[in-house]
């Protein structure tokens, strides 16, 4: 078995879950459960972020301790995983006992390897980020990600020698698919060719973290910090076995805004440590809202649990992966949304399964595979043959909407074989024996799509490959064979269609 070791970022724990954490999750997800159904050794690892000046400070405005404020967020984050059908092995807390000895084992081998330095640290500082910013990278006096004025500090404390680390991370870049899409390889290729700075690597302004071993009064830097929850999430330090059967990382899945952390530092802060490097960083794109940035300041926002409330999590999954192009950015609006709910849901695969179920029970006494298989059938098997090869290219090289699409495909493939074949004029003409072979194929059929929709649509397509199938989807399903013999269940309208008027309501937040 293969070893597949996927995270998630922890995200920060100063704001319960926006629609852009569900996307992250939602991707790294889907990505799972293809491994799994393909029989590799799948770990999914999430968590949240809790440590920082930004957390003391929010726990403080809204008159809790920090714990309550992580405690709070974290539930969140955990009932929106449980809602949108996140199927993770660990959730990782960076508050944890285990982290926090995580952190400092990483940190002392830094101290080994004599990465680490004492220096002074004076200029822009975005309490947001966490980070300190070279003048020409504000924007005037703002920071780059938020757009609001930076504070000025100046602290001795410790730095952490990146610049040590210029060539070895420019070979990765350039020599490596470490960085994927392209568009965000050439920008990190960009930043290395500027020369990477030392950055300092804890922080005397800050109490709510770890502290630095043997400077009670300095904590280590919250990117050090959260970085090493890759490592905390499969047992390093105190679990070796668990960590050496999934370390390096196969994929860290990150939104584009934090790949400076996870392409240069994190690389770096491996080399450092003497550890081996994840294969590869994959950066999806941002999501906005009609057209404009999602904003809570501007009330331009989607909750995903709501979304989930009232379409169910299939839709919520199948609309972010499918509409949007994995690694670009992309658009939510309501209107899209039910369009595409109705177009390939409720018309296409709802539609396909109610077809073959209710087909077959009402024809339950036609013998099977009697007749033989002609051109259609010759067409439908070609059709499914091709399906596992594509929709594995599709996963392999991150292409979600692509794997999405090509189901999606089949599926309308299989809904044109039933209406040429039209089984309801074999049942009045009395052609049994061609009733029996189209019946068998178009079950099998709609039973692959459910089995490969499963990574996307994990409660519809498991219910629908039960219905069609009598047995939830097992991995070794992904092979057309009609003589498979079906125990069919007819259940109500897996996606029911939605009036288009509905996309036209604003939904409450
Ligand atoms: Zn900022």
């Amino acid at each position: 078995m293969t070893a597949y070791y996927l995270t998630t970022p922890i995200y920060y724990a100063n704001d319960v879950p926006h629609i852009g954490h569900a996307y992250t999750t939602i991707a790294a997800d889907a990505l799972a459960r293809f491994h799994r159904v393909r029989g590799d050794d799948v770990f999914l690892l999430t968590g949240t972020d809790e440590h920082g000046i930004n957390i003391e400070r929010i726990a403080a405005e809204l008159g809790l301790t920090p714990t309550q404020q992580v405690d709070a967020v974290t539930a969140a984050f955990s009932a929106l995983w449980a809602e949108l059908d996140i199927e993770y092995d660990r959730f990782v807390r960076t508050t944890e006992p285990t982290h926090r000895r995580a952190v400092v084992a990483l940190w002392q081998r830094l101290q080994a390897s004599g990465d680490l330095y004492r220096g002074v640290y004076e200029g822009a500082y975005c309490p947001r980020c966490e980070a300190y910013y070279q003048p020409d990278e504000l924007v005037g006096r703002d920071c780059p990600v938020h757009g609001l004025p930076c504070d000025n500090v100046a602290e001795e404390n410790w730095f952490f020698r990146l610049s040590r680390y210029q060539d070895a991370l420019e070979r990765l870049v350039r020599e490596t698919d470490f960085v994927q899409p392209t568009a965000r390889r050439n920008e990190i290729l960009g930043v290395i060719r500027q020369g990477l700075r030392d950055f300092s690597a804890s922080r005397r302004l800050v109490r709510w973290g770890v502290p630095v071993p043997g400077a009670p009064d300095e904590v280590i830097y919250v990117w050090i910090d959260a970085l090493a929850n890759y490592l905390t999430g499969i047992g390093y330090p105190d679990d070796p076995k668990t960590f050496e059967r999934f370390w390096p990382a196969k994929l860290h899945l990150v939104g584009k805004e934090i790949i400076r952390f996870h392409c240069l530092y994190w690389p770096a802060l491996l080399l450092s440590a003497g550890l081996p490097l994840p294969q590869q960083v994959f950066a999806h794109g941002w999501l906005t809202k009609d057209g404009n940035k999602i904003s809570k300041t501007t009330g331009n926002t989607v909750d995903p649990r709501a979304l989930a409330a009232e379409f169910g999590a299939d839709a919520v999954r199948y609309y972010l992966l499918r509409a949007i192009p994995f690694g670009q950015d992309g658009d939510f609006t309501r209107r899209a949304f039910v369009a595409r709910y109705n177009a390939d849901l409720a018309n296409d695969f709802g539609n396909l399964v109610q077809r073959a179920t209710t087909l077959a029970a009402r024809h339950a006494h036609v013998p099977v595979a009697q007749g033989k298989p002609g051109a259609p059938e010759i067409a439908l098997r070609e059709a499914a043959d091709q399906l596992s090869d594509r929709v594995t290219a599709a996963f392999e090289s991150f292409a979600l909407h692509e794997a999405a699409s090509v189901v999606g495909h089949f599926v309308g493939e299989v809904n044109r074989y039933i209406d040429k074949t039209a089984p309801w004029t074999l049942a009045r003409q009395g052609s049994f024996d061609r009733l029996g072979v189209v019946l068998d194929h178009t079950l099998e059929a709609a039973r692959l799509a459910a089995w490969y929709y499963v990574p996307i649509l994990p409660r519809a397509a498991t219910d629908a490959h039960c219905r069609l199938a009598g047995a939830r989807p097992l991995p070794g399903g992904g092979t057309f064979d009609p003589t498979r013999r079906h125990v069919v269940n007819v259940g109500p309208p897996l996606f029911p269609r939605l009036a288009q008027q509905v996309g036209d309501v604003t939904l409450a937040k």
